[in-house]
Formats: C-alpha cells, sequence, structure tokens
C-alpha cells in the first residue's frame, strides 16, 4: 500500500524528503509556504533537483501539495479571490517543476452568497487557475467537514465542481475525518458502501486521486474538523480495516494528517504502522 504523511518543508523543500523517510512514509505532502500566509517561498534550482532525486531514489511517489488554508474560491471579496487564484496556480507551477502530482486545496466559504452564483464562481475560477498553470499537475478539490458555508462538503457539489471545471486534470481527495463529520458513515460496510456508491455516481471514483485518512475527534455529521489519530476517534480500527482493504480505496495513495501518539508529533510512523497493521495483504 501507499501510505504516507504530511510532513513538513521547514528549512528547504528538499529537507521533506528525509523526514518523509524517518516516519516509514513511502508517499506524502508538503506546503510550500507557510499556511497561514500569502508569502512565497523561493527554492534555489539546488533544492528543486534535489528533492526530485530525493523522491525517485526512495521511491516515495506519489507526493501532493496541499495549498494554503487561506484560499477560498467561493469568496466575494475580488482580493482575496485573486490572492487565492494566484496561489493555487504558483503551487501547481511549483508542482509541476517539484514532479509533484497534483496540489490539494480547500474550496472554501461562500459565506451567505447565493449557492449558486458561489458556485458558478468557483467553477470559473478554477478554469483560471489551470490556464495560468498550463501543466500536467492536477487541480485536486478536497471535499469539506459540511462547516457553514463550506462548498464542498455533499457529492453533488463536488460532482458539479468537477464537471463544471471540465478538465483531466481536475481531480478529487476525500478526507475521511471531513466526510464521516459531514455525514458519511464509514463505521460500517453498508454506510461505506453507500458512501462510495454515491460518490461513484455522482463525482466519479475515477476522479478520486487521493485519500486524507485521518480518524475523526468528533461524532458523526458534527461538522466538525478535528482529524485524530486512526483507532483513536469516531471512526476507529473497525472503520479503518474496512476501509484500506475496499478494493475502490485500497491503491490509492492514504496520507496522514494526524496529532501522532504520544509527543503529539504527528503524522509519526506509529500511526502509518497501525493503518498498515488494518491491511491484509
Ligand atoms: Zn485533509
Ligand atoms: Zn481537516
Amino acid at each position: 500500500m501507499k501510505i504516507g504523511g504530511h510532513v513538513s518543508a521547514a528549512g528547504g523543500v528538499d529537507t521533506a524528503v528525509q523526514r518523509a523517510l524517518d516516519i516509514g512514509a513511502n508517499c506524502f505532502q508538503i506546503f510550500i509556504t507557510s499556511p497561514r500566509t500569502w508569502r512565497k517561498n523561493t527554492y534555489s534550482d539546488e533544492q528543486i533537483a534535489e528533492f526530485s532525486k530525493g523522491i525517485d531514489t526512495y521511491g516515495l511517489k506519489p507526493v501532493f501539495i496541499h495549498a494554503l488554508y487561506l484560499v477560498n474560491l467561493a469568496t466575494d471579496n475580488k482580493e482575496l479571490l485573486e490572492k487565492s487564484i494566484d496561489a493555487l496556480a504558483h503551487a501547481l507551477i511549483m508542482a509541476d517543476r517539484l514532479g509533484i502530482q497534483g496540489v490539494i486545496y480547500h474550496t472554501g466559504s461562500k459565506r451567505d452568497r447565493d449557492h449558486d452564483e458561489a458556485m458558478t464562481q468557483v467553477i470559473e475560477t478554477m478554469k483560471e487557475v489551470l490556464k495560468r498553470a498550463p501543466g500536467k499537475s492536477q487541480l485536486i478539490v478536497e471535499g469539506a467537514a459540511g462547516q457553514g458555508g463550506a462548498l464542498g462538503s455533499t457529492f453533488d457539489e463536488l460532482g458539479q465542481m468537477i464537471k463544471g471545471a471540465s478538465s483531466d486534470r481536475v481531480k478529487v481527495c476525500l478526507d475521511m475525518c471531513h466526510l464521516f463529520a459531514a455525514g458519511f458513515d464509514l463505521r460500517t460496510k453498508t454506510g461505506i458502501d453507500e458512501t462510495l456508491g454515491e460518490f461513484d455516481q455522482k463525482v466519479g471514483l475515477e476522479n478520486l486521486v487521493v485519500i486524507h485518512s485521518n480518524d475523526s475527534k468528533f461524532g458523526l455529521g458534527e461538522a466538525r474538523d478535528r482529524h485524530e489519530n486512526i483507532g483513536e476517534g469516531k471512526i476507529g480500527n473497525e472503520g479503518f480495516r474496512l476501509l484500506v482493504n475496499d478494493s475502490r480505496l485500497t491503491n490509492l495513495p492514504w496520507i496522514l494528517e494526524v496529532p501522532g501518539f504520544g509527543e503529539h508529533k504527528g503524522p509519526d510512523q506509529k500511526n502509518i504502522d497501525q493503518l498498515k497493521s488494518l491491511h491484509r495483504d
């Protein structure tokens, strides 16, 4: 299985490679800028070459960039929207330079705007981002946790985005914690079958390229986005056992974004081992 985690790239993008190896990951995710500021980091050609060499040498693939948390494609604030487009386009361009598969982002909140108006803007904005970064890296929308105003918590909305943007570079990331928070019961085979069945019908399983493998601190449908270690949350080991062994999901990359056992330095090797132990080969 491909199991990895979000690792820090502090001190240069090339430093992420060793951090991924340290937790026993064979795929991973990074931020290329601080997720809470708009400031862009510059990486030297040497650092970029070192990074690409590292992921090739150790077979650490695929790699993903997680976009800034500030990005909001549904906002009615023009300045924020322009910054969001610029940040996503920059991340896509960097992904192509680094040999990274794609950029995972949260659509953001429409607040009290009209739903259809916001959705139309989101789709137009996705097209604009792709136009400004005409490479091959994927623009990967992450499902939201059902918080008020956030777009992308339902498969209807994700399906609209995928169909509306109509580019084979647009893909989807499902976060198990977000799904559970949004009301999809991942604790039983029936719940998982219903979830993936609806996803396939409205979005298409062929568009699902990565899993965020997080247990949930809060309960089903509570719309709270708080990640928990595998087995320590409300989805639990039994839910993850069913998920990792599901033939529709097993072969995808599983990226952990969890607090970590013990010292809270997650995602840690113990979470990776826990997920692996639930998978019967
Ligand atoms: Zn996530
Ligand atoms: Zn989350």
